[in-house]
């Protein structure tokens, strides 16, 4: 063959990964008319260097030809990712004399989360349960529903951060992952077994790490039911019959060091049966549909209620029961496998307050922290806290609010105070907060009130 039928006109393709000359750049030619990609060949080689193909016998018959070869690099689940029966027991950092009890776990959580006290109650049973049967492997043996949970909240009311204070807490990996990226597999999007990927990542390639995790899925109202789907609805009701089999514990193949599956990529087995699964969602208009149900009871007989008796009600998701989450569109085979449903307040002023200044990581303590490196003492009046916390109120986004809010305030601070070094302290005032006046600042052994606001 001359060197022009090397250039010809027909398109060549990667063996390994599929795409086109074009796309990867020159392929390189091997036995057999196989081209592969420079990309692939670089992986195959780094493959071979950190000993994936230790146990391919490639002078094997079963390895007759090139071609052979290639259709094998995916290498073998046991040969990377093997469960480190070894390390178990040096490490062991869920032993059941170590578990703390509820009481415990709920003390260490008030420690960083404010307010939430039933959820942060029931979180601590449901943890506490769920770990003693994985330690005490009973998890098949015990009549008992596995404690995976719904958690039903407003935006920013606390329920990623509970979950990652909790993990951190019992030291175990965590995957959050938000259910509106989910897919039916096989369309566009991650398939719902992409999590144990991101949940064996953060367990550091540990199977059996990963195995006692928590999975967060976020935003698990947006796979409610479509009420009037037309077309196959492959994100919603199909997405939570996808979770199911993880929810109840299987066996599944997952890539190791990425979230899809592809011939290079080696694959390893994880057990969901002992990973904790923890939705959270704060289902937006279920409001209207527990008020229709109370109403509705509430009509029946003698004793009726005023129609509008509910619209009064503070925190009427709490009177959430499954039958309204399933009007909502999860399907029953779903709530099912979520055991502990259980609910967030919506954020007062007083808990907004209380989050700037209480939790161990609070922000203000944090940007005390900060200017006390410049031998500045930084300090909040109550009305300026109550002011950050208004603001925050107006926005609807929870405590979530408060950290954009409070960091738009700081910035001028920090950027004037390191330029004068006779000023000893700054105090935020509510003026300040709201445009209408300055911090207080204080001069080292002086205290003269100077107006710096522009
Ligand atoms: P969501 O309920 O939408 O998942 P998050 O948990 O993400 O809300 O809350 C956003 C941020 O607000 C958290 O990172 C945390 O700093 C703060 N926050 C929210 N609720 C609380 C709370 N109850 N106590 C302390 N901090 C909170």
């Amino acid at each position: 063959m001359s060197e022009k039928d090397h250039t010809c006109d027909t398109e060549r393709f990667c063996y390994i990964c599929k795409r086109s000359e074009k796309q990867t750049g020159k392929l390189i030619k091997l036995p057999n008319d196989i081209y592969v990609c420079p990309d692939c060949m670089q992986k195959s080689m780094d493959m071979v260097n950190q000993g994936y193909f230790n146990n391919f016998d490639f002078n094997s018959t079963e390895f007759k030809n090139i071609n052979d070869m290639m259709m094998n690099m995916r290498p073998q689940p046991e040969v990377k990712p093997k469960k480190q029966k070894a390390k178990k027991e040096e490490e062991k950092p869920l032993d059941l004399k170590e578990l703390p009890a509820p009481h415990q776990i709920k003390a260490q959580l008030d420690e960083y989360v404010i307010g939430q006290e039933y959820a942060k109650k029931v979180i601590s049973v449901a943890v506490y349960n769920h770990y003693k049967r994985v330690v005490t492997n009973t998890m098949d043996e015990i009549e008992i529903d596995k404690s995976n949970m719904l958690m039903i909240g407003p935006t920013g009311s606390g329920k990623t951060y509970l979950v990652k204070t909790l993990a951190r807490l019992l030291n175990v990996p965590l995957a959050i992952t938000d259910a509106t990226s989910l897919t039916e597999a096989g369309y566009i999007g991650d398939d719902v077994e992409s999590v144990l990927s991101k949940l064996l990542q953060n367990a550091d390639n540990d199977v059996e790490k990963a195995e006692r995790g928590i999975i967060f899925i976020d935003e698990i109202d947006k796979i409610a039911k479509k009420q009037n789907a037309h077309s196959r609805d492959v994100s919603g009701e199909a997405v939570q019959q996808g979770l199911l089999k993880l929810l109840e514990g299987a066996d599944v193949e997952v890539p190791v060091g990425a979230t899809n599956k592809n011939a290079m990529v080696p694959m390893t087995t994880i057990n969901t049966k002992n990973i904790l699964f923890i939705c959270g969602g704060a289902f937006p208009d279920l409001e209207g549909i527990i008020k229709k149900r109370l109403t509705k009871q509430a009509s029946i007989g003698f004793n009726a209620d005023l129609k509008d008796k509910y619209d009064r009600e503070h925190n009427i998701l709490s009177k959430v029961v499954v039958d309204d989450l399933r009007e909502y569109g999860m399907i029953p085979e779903f709530l099912g496998r979520l055991p502990v449903v259980y609910t967030l307040e919506p954020l007062s002023k007083e808990m907004l307050v209380a989050i700037l200044k209480e939790p161990k990581n609070a922000i203000l303590k944090q940007y005390e922290k900060l200017l006390e490196l410049d031998e500045v003492k930084l300090d909040f009046e109550e009305g300026a806290l109550e002011a950050i916390a208004e603001k925050a109120l107006e926005k609807k986004t929870g405590a979530r609010a408060l950290r954009a809010i409070i960091e738009d305030f700081m910035l001028d601070i920090m950027y004037e105070i390191p330029k004068d070094d006779s000023i000893g302290a700054v105090t935020i005032t509510r003026e300040y907060i709201e445009g209408t006046g300055a911090p207080r600042i204080s001069m080292r052994g002086t205290e003269v009130p100077k107006l710096t606001q522009d």
